[in-house]
């Protein structure tokens, strides 16, 4: 394995520090303090895109980043996201994953699309005029986890398919200018009946937008949405001719986005256990051999979880099968993030319980990474299974 982060690499993320010091960590701060997401037309996301962000990895025809070969030396595009967005999580992970792009919708696109749908939904990121969002939707109340179980209905109609359900907690969606919805041709199959579209922000149909309450990350919007007789045209539809299309398509979007989100979970989990430490040293506590045992072995934990993350990327980039690791980095950095939180809570005590501190808003933030892109309980049946070779559900 290959972990080289060259001088490239190297600059981008220095560049992100600044920015998460100076932007990233005052507006996500303040986005939760006033408990809603950090409005879209904040001149942040112009400036963002002044600097080369909120971009498309596609980089046009039938070629993405991913498809590119790896480079022999330095990070290829997957570590290289995985290394951004643990830095980007480090100074504010909900200011993060509102930064405009094609987000969680574009694994979709790039995997399933045809090169005409990606010229039509990507295109417009790859030099974007003004922020832009693209969003993903496949959770709905009723269905969470099980991915099977979702009621949304998609039928055909002339050289339309007529969508109907209800969608939630898809990040960025009301911002968006399309969102990649899952949809059931036929509930009763299962994943098999399975189709995602590209629905555009104007359809007939999509509406009903609601940002929902969240413990944390609040600077980014999680929002439900209603479809109503959407009409979508058939051209909408990924992965028509494919053979990656339905279910398999939202498997080869979670293989590459769950190590970004585990990097994202070390990102947090490093800012708490800053937190923990320079507490430590200032109240003089580093002087209790316990709380620097506890100190050492959060550390040593986020390590381990930051080279799981950077092995199922390697991989990624080697165009080589990664389920198993992306798995295994989405279930255990949560978790080691979630200890570095609890950790920094105690030891800052009531300093920390005030609800005025940065490690209680981490404490707050910390949990979802452990529920977002199939929970810890999901990513251990995805590796188990595997362990006793039986194939994935
Ligand atoms: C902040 C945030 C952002 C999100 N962003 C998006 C987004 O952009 N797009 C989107 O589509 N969705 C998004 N989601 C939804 C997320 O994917 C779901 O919350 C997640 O899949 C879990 O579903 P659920 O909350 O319905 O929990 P459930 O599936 O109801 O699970 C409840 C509990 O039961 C456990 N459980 C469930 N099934 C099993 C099983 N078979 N074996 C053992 N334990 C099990 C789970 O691990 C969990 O602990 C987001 C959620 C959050 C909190």
């Amino acid at each position: 394995m290959n972990f080289t982060i060259d001088d490239d690499l190297r600059k981008r993320l220095d560049g992100i520090r600044e920015l998460g010091r100076t932007q990233i960590r005052p507006l996500g701060l303040e986005a939760d303090r006033a408990g809603k997401p950090v409005d879209p037309g904040h001149p942040f996301y112009a400036l963002l895109l002044g600097l080369g962000l909120g971009r498309t990895r596609w980089l046009g025809g039938e070629e993405s980043a991913e498809q590119k070969p790896a480079k022999k030396h330095g990070a290829g595009p997957s570590l290289t996201g995985v290394l951004l967005s643990e830095e980007m999580a480090y100074w504010d992970r909900g200011v993060a994953v509102s930064f405009p792009g094609p987000g969680l919708g574009e694994p979709p696109v790039l995997s399933m699309g045809t090169p005409e749908q990606k010229e039509r939904f990507l295109a417009r990121f790859r030099e974007p005029d003004r922020p832009r969002w693209g969003s993903f939707a496949m959770t709905e109340p009723g269905a969470g986890s099980d991915v099977a179980a979702i009621r949304t209905s998609c039928k055909p109609d002339g050289d339309h398919w007529i969508l109907d359900g209800e969608k939630s907690f898809a990040a960025n969606a009301s911002r968006a200018d399309w969102i990649v919805v899952w949809a059931t041709t036929d509930s009763s199959l299962g994943r098999g009946g399975h189709r995602a579209f590209v629905v555009e922000r104007d359809t007939p149909g999509l509406g009903d937008f609601k940002i929902e309450k969240k413990m944390g990350l609040k600077a980014y919007e999680s929002t439900s949405f209603t479809l109503r007789g959407c009409r979508v045209p058939a051209a909408n539809l990924l992965g028509a001719d494919a053979k990656r299309a339905g279910f398999k398509g939202a498997l080869q979007s979670f293989n590459a986005t769950r190590p970004m989100i585990g990097a994202m979970a070390v990102g947090i989990g490093r800012a708490a256990l800053d937190e923990a430490a320079s507490f430590a040293r200032e109240s003089g506590r580093g002087g209790d051999v316990r709380v620097r045992d506890r100190l050492e072995r959060t550390r040593r934990k986020l390590r381990v979880a930051r080279l799981l993350c950077w092995r199922a990327a390697w991989l990624a980039d080697q165009q080589q099968p990664n389920m198993v690791e992306a798995s295994m980095a989405k279930a255990h950095a949560p978790v080691a993030a979630l200890e570095a939180a609890v950790l920094g809570m105690e030891l800052l005590g009531e300093v920390g319980a005030r609800g005025d501190h940065l490690i209680e808003k981490l404490f707050r933030d910390v949990k979802a990474m452990d529920i977002v892109e199939g929970t810890g309980q999901i990513q251990r049946i995805v590796i188990a299974r595997r362990l006793v070779g039986l194939p994935r559900e």
